[in-house]
């Protein structure tokens, strides 16, 4: 029987919530048997949709493509999220796995719809927009989405236990249930999870709170049946387990709208009732970030103009971010490039919103992840880390590391399966690797 790996993405879970680890089945289990690096660097922007595509290829947003959560429209909400297997502009392991014939699965993992052709078994990330029109028929979704009709049972048997809504603790029992299930029948070479019941109550409640650690708690006793699952198949002896997160977050107080402050110069023009009607700069979120869109890119005298009108706000103090990037400094920093002109950088307790409606300047609001008590998008040696905890009989038991880079980890993966990931900008960890 050949090798698997099933690595378990806990959305942002930090080292700091391993403290208690001890006294949790799962995570204390993989702590004492494992490997561990405790603060793994993550990618900029820190946004869950691109660092799910950094861990599928081992290379920063520029290269895969994955800038942001969401495509880039001005003006338009909501938007569309990068979530297909085929936005991704670079190999990832899950084309190496398919390649080389092993059979693979993503369960909820971000960026895996529609990638049927080299998933074997899908259970995709459903998003919002994905299910409008469909509420009373949701299975139908994940056929569009790609799952295949050999799942289609658990898939059905998952949402009449958990239902179809995208919210927590629900959404994550249901992929653990179809986790699990696939396991036991299918015993998949390459396996990807992906649960965001930690993400979620960081939120919602703060960054470290009651019902964080509650829900890591929570987390635990997924992992635990995800491991039970692993021994019933049988397969226990030959299985590296992964547990993994994307990004820490930050605490914030308030949230702010860049582009009501670039109506005021001029830059953005709206109608009466504040609609846009056209635009030379825009701001697009990117939670504790922000990408700068120019009408005229290749304009050198817009440009300067916007840099200085950006560099004279962030050095105001008062407007929620303290840095300005350029698109050399966005590369050379954080292999960040795309179509927006610059980046602007959180103060460190601000969270930026695109509306052009006043006030510009806004308390926290739970309704969306963006501007709940903590969120992320900020530059990613800031605040809490993300760890890497690996176990089984790839991994060196009790090997630990302090420090990491999320670039490593697909190419850590691919090393361990045997496969070639040559796009890829990270290494192996072989300190942690037997
Ligand atoms: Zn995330």
């Amino acid at each position: 029987m050949g090798r698997h790996l099933i690595v378990i993405s806990v959305d942002a879970m930090v080292w700091e919530d391993l403290a208690y680890a001890e006294e949790l089945p799962a995570l204390g289990r993989i702590l004492k048997e494992g490997a561990v690096v405790k603060h793994v660097r993550t990618i900029y922007p820190s946004l869950t949709h691109p660092v799910h595509a950094t861990v599928l290829t081992g290379c920063a947003a520029g290269k895969t493509g994955i800038v942001n959560n969401t495509f880039f429209e001005a003006g338009a909400e909501p938007r569309p999220w990068f979530n297909s297997l085929r936005d991704i502009r670079v190999k990832t392991i899950l084309h190496a796995a398919h390649e080389k014939g092993l059979t693979t699965c993503a369960c909820r993992w971000p960026l895996t719809a529609r990638g049927e052709d080299v998933i074997d078994y899908l259970v995709p990330e459903v998003m919002g927009l994905d299910m409008e029109g469909h509420e009373d028929d949701p299975a139908s979704v994940y056929r569009m989405l790609g799952t295949q009709e050999c799942l289609m049972d658990l898939i059905r048997e998952a949402l009449s236990r958990y239902g179809w809504k995208n919210e927590h603790p629900a959404y994550d029992a249901f992929e653990t249930f179809c986790a699990c299930g696939i396991i036991r029948r299918y015993q998949p070479d390459l396996m990807l999870i992906h649960s965001g019941y930690v993400d979620g109550e960081r939120h919602r409640t703060g960054l470290f709170t009651e019902h964080v650690r509650a829900a890591v708690k929570q987390s635990d006793a997924w992992i635990g049946e995800i491991l039970d699952a692993v021994r019933d198949a049988g397969i226990e002896k030959d299985t590296d387990i992964v547990v993994m997160s994307d990004h820490g977050q930050l605490a914030i107080t308030r949230v702010i709208c860049p582009n009501v402050f670039l109506r005021d110069k001029g830059l953005i023009r709206t109608d009466e009732q504040g609609k846009l009607l056209d635009w030379d700069a825009y701001v697009a979120g990117a939670g504790l970030s922000g990408q700068v869109y120019l009408s005229r890119p290749e304009d050198p005298q817009l440009k300067a103009r916007v840099f200085q009108i950006l560099n004279d706000m962030a050095e105001e103090g008062i407007y929620g971010f303290s840095e300005v990037l350029t698109e050399e400094e966005m590369k050379k920093r954080y292999g960040l490039y795309g179509d927006f002109s610059f980046c602007i950088e959180t103060d460190g307790f601000t969270s930026f919103s695109e509306d052009l409606d006043r006030p510009a300047v806004r308390p926290l609001d739970t309704s969306d992840y963006r501007f709940g008590h903590a969120t992320h998008g900020h530059m990613p040696e800031k605040g809490p880390q993300p760890p890497f905890l690996g176990m089984g009989p790839s991994f060196r038991k009790g090997a630990v590391l302090t420090e990491g880079s999320i670039l490593d980890h697909a190419p850590t993966f691919a090393k361990i399966l045997g496969l070639q990931l040559p796009d890829a900008d990270g290494v192996p960890m072989l300190q942690i690797l037997g």
